[in-house]
């Protein structure tokens, strides 16, 4: 299926549906294996990691899979201080983590002035540290400000990269075309972009799937989140079931071949599904993990699906736990800032 050079592989649009719908375990390990192999030749056996702090709950959107949107009143809101950021900052330092991932919902009390002096102040404190953002669609004026001030990497999936079901899993008010603007933005200003998509979304098909790799080959992110749909009880979207692990599992692989170079997280999605989901990922292609360094009392206020993985190997203070499990998978933790290639 897949020859022994180090040639780089196409899949037509056959060969992807193929690879989704097939429940074939040759052609699944085949298609691992190779993942495996494009990730070592690229990275070897390095997992680098990131330290996650999630840092407000409030969200503006109202998209219909996500427990922090607007419309879900039973959800206890949060936001950190400058002093909570800047102290998570310093325990993951402590902890030998290059990387600070802020993420949060779209919330409006994070002005850009807020925002930026945010980083600024990490910046000051943490010259050699990278900074990613997740903080959702802004003008590109205010996603310039945020590099200016010492933002190196931003992550926004497109979720879902075919236009009619963006539609089903968003309100009116929020579109595809504006989150791509947002990405090619994010990509024209200079930052390391993360796109990404959730597997098992509600109305998703291998069609849809297949727009996903097509777009992520489109745009050529240097870093690309996939995990599972998971439910969240108060949400329109509560009653669907979550996504398969190994779809999910497939399509990073196919990530893996196509981009060979980018940085893919075993997601905490996938550690919440499946007890040995990290490590899953990792043996398909995944070269990235994101411990979370939020403080204990907000980490199961960011609730945005149900049954979230956030004690144990998920909790930045239990590195070591997360490290050996790393090491049980047959790769190595690697410290450094994991920049793109
Ligand atoms: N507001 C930022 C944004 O829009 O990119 C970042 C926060 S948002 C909560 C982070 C990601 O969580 C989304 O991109 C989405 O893919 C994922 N997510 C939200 N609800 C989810 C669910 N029910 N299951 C799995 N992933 C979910």
């Amino acid at each position: 299926m897949f020859n022994n050079t180090n040639d780089t592989v196409f899949f037509n649009d056959d060969e992807i549906i193929h690879f989704i719908k097939t429940e074939n375990q040759n052609d699944i390990e085949a298609l691992f294996a190779q993942a495996r192999k494009v990730r070592e030749e690229h990275y070897g056996k390095s997992v680098f990691i990131r330290g996650l702090i999630e840092f407000t709950n409030h969200c503006k959107c109202d998209c219909y899979y996500c427990g922090i949107r607007c419309s879900n009143t039973k959800l206890e809101r949060f936001r950190l201080s400058l002093d909570e950021i800047l102290n998570c900052c310093r325990t993951g330092d402590r902890l030998g983590l290059k990387t600070f991932v802020l993420q949060g919902g779209e919330d409006p009390w994070f002005s850009t002035k807020r925002v930026t002096e945010i980083v600024s102040a990490i910046r000051q404190e943490f010259p050699d540290h990278a900074i990613t953002l997740s903080i959702g669609e802004r003008h590109e004026s205010d996603y310039e400000l945020f590099s200016r001030a010492g933002v190196n990497r931003y992550l926004l999936r497109h979720e879902t990269a075919d236009e009619k079901h963006y539609a089903l899993l968003h309100p009116p008010s929020q579109n595809l075309a504006d989150r791509k603007r947002c990405l090619w933005s994010l990509k024209k200003i200079g930052f390391q972009v993360g796109a990404g998509f959730m597997v098992g979304s509600p109305h998703q098909t291998p069609l849809t799937l297949l727009a996903d790799i097509r777009f992520l080959e489109e745009l050529q992110p240097q870093m690309v989140g996939i995990g599972p749909f998971i439910p969240q009880k108060d949400t329109p979207f509560s009653e669907y079931p979550h996504g398969n692990l190994t779809l999910c599992l497939k399509m990073l692989a196919i990530t893996r071949i196509l981009l060979p170079k980018a940085l893919i997280p075993a997601t905490t999605a996938m550690g919440s599904i499946a007890h040995n989901g990290r490590e899953l990922a990792l043996k398909a292609g995944a070269n990235v993990v994101m411990p979370n360094l939020s403080p204990p009392d907000v980490k199961k206020l960011y609730a945005i699906y149900d049954n979230k993985a956030y004690g144990g190997p998920e909790a930045a203070e239990n590195l070591a736990l997360l490290k050996q499990k790393i090491i049980n998978a047959g790769y190595e933790p690697d410290m450094n800032r994991g920049d793109a290639m």
